[in-house]
């Protein structure tokens, strides 16, 4: 099984700059490699004797004239071009395919990064040599055992990662989740998430001093001189902060969907994969700035690891205007109302802990009609999709921007 661990890099001044020169490169070959492959296909279309391009050739060709015309391509490892052309190859190769919108140029500072393929590096406990560079420091050791098959080191605001991805035999499954039966959730304006059980978990504090200091120095940027010292210093600033705060974001919705998927076996959720207004008016900005996408991918990956199950419920199941206790439903429930009484049965409900209990019903009623046993007892009909569980057992799905570190 593929998987890749990333790991945050402690370079010195000397390796930083080389980061930074072989990330250029590698962007400088992709942009080139990408240019001569839409000429070299349009010089196809009119003459179809010409070949069309590939990875391959356009390597071939990059390598035929770098020394002349590029010889500063020398100076960093031959692996930043060659897997650069490789990559648009692959690029191709999804559009191709469907998958994927048509290659796109590079810009310099979005994403830099190159990859090394398994014969140009090697890693020693915490350490890893690069060539014409030494060792450089990591800051953990690699946790996973197996063959090594490649390492793309990137840069996050001004911090360099390497991401090493490993063909392991490890066993890593999590262990099974307890069992604490069936639960709902529901996505907090204020708070992260409310459980059916009642418990709140609040979102990461931290970060709303954080969100302070980037509209304060967002204000204070849009002052400085364009192209000045000062400018530069305080984009880099900026970066770093919204770099923070994007951690601290995921990693609250981590131990969220970790501890949900630990504890209960069937989950129920509210689809609120609707864009624009809906989403962010009912999400806390942890959850509705990483996406609902991110808090549910991570919820069924991690439950399908551990055989729980994730139902979603349809997106206009009234979660939040249906009384738990007997089913009634009102006509309209303003956000604002954080409280209500049942005007049938006269059960006080907090707003997010019913929602919540209706979707844990909503989750076992319909696992329930799949297994053809009677119904739960709530007897309401819901229209319930159940979420795509996914039942291949890869660890992390190996794409861009999903590691396991992430
Ligand atoms: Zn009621």
């Amino acid at each position: 099984m593929l998987i890749a661990h990333k790991i945050a890099l402690n370079p010195n001044n000397t390796q930083g700059t080389y980061f930074a020169r072989a990330a250029g490169t590698a962007r400088f070959a992709y942009n080139w490699a990408l240019a001569a492959w839409k000429s070299q296909y349009e010089a196809h279309l009119l003459d179809p004797s010409l070949p069309k391009p590939s990875q391959q050739s356009l390597r071939r060709e990059l390598n035929a004239i770098k020394a002349e015309q590029f010889p500063w391509m020398l100076e960093v490892t031959k692996n930043a071009p060659q897997m650069a052309i490789i990559q648009l190859g692959a690029a191709f190769k999804n559009f191709f395919e469907g998958r994927a919108q048509y290659p796109k140029f590079k810009k310099k500072g979005m994403h830099d990064s190159f990859t090394l393929s398994n014969d140009q590096f090697s890693i020693d406990g915490s350490r890893i040599r690069i060539p014409h560079l030494g060792w450089v420091r990591m800051r953990e050791a690699l946790r996973f055992t197996g063959k090594i098959m490649s390492a793309t080191v990137s840069r996050v605001a001004d911090r360099w990662f390497v991401s090493i991805t490993v063909d392991t035999q490890d066993d890593l499954r999590p262990a099974k989740a307890e069992n604490q039966g069936a639960a709902g959730v529901d996505l907090g304006v204020k708070s992260l998430a409310t459980l059916s059980t009642g418990e709140v978990i609040t979102g990461p504090k931290a970060h709303k001093a954080l969100l302070c200091r980037i509209r304060r120095l967002t204000r204070s940027l849009s002052r400085k001189t364009k192209g000045s010292q000062n400018r530069k210093k305080a984009q880099r600033k900026l970066a770093r902060l919204h770099a923070r705060v994007k951690n601290i974001r995921q990693d609250a919705l981590h131990k969220l969907t970790t501890d949900l998927t630990g504890r209960f076996h069937t989950i129920g959720i509210e689809d609120l994969n609707v864009s624009g207004m809906v989403k962010n008016r009912h999400l806390s900005r942890a959850v509705s700035d990483m996406g609902f996408f991110e808090f549910r991918r991570q919820l069924e990956y991690k439950a399908a690891q551990r055989g729980g199950l994730v139902v979603v419920a349809d997106r206009w199941y009234p979660s939040s205007k249906t009384c738990s206790g007997c089913g009634y439903k009102l006509e309209t429930l303003p956000l604002d109302v954080r409280e209500w009484v049942c005007p049938e049965c006269g059960e006080v409900h907090d707003r997010d802990v019913n929602a919540a209990i209706n979707l844990k019903n909503m989750a076992v009623s319909s696992t329930v009609s799949v297994c053809g046993e009677a119904g739960s007892g709530s007897g309401r009909k819901t229209r319930v999709k159940p979420a795509s569980v996914k039942q291949k057992v890869s660890f992390v799905p190996i794409q861009a921007g999903m590691n396991k570190s992430d």
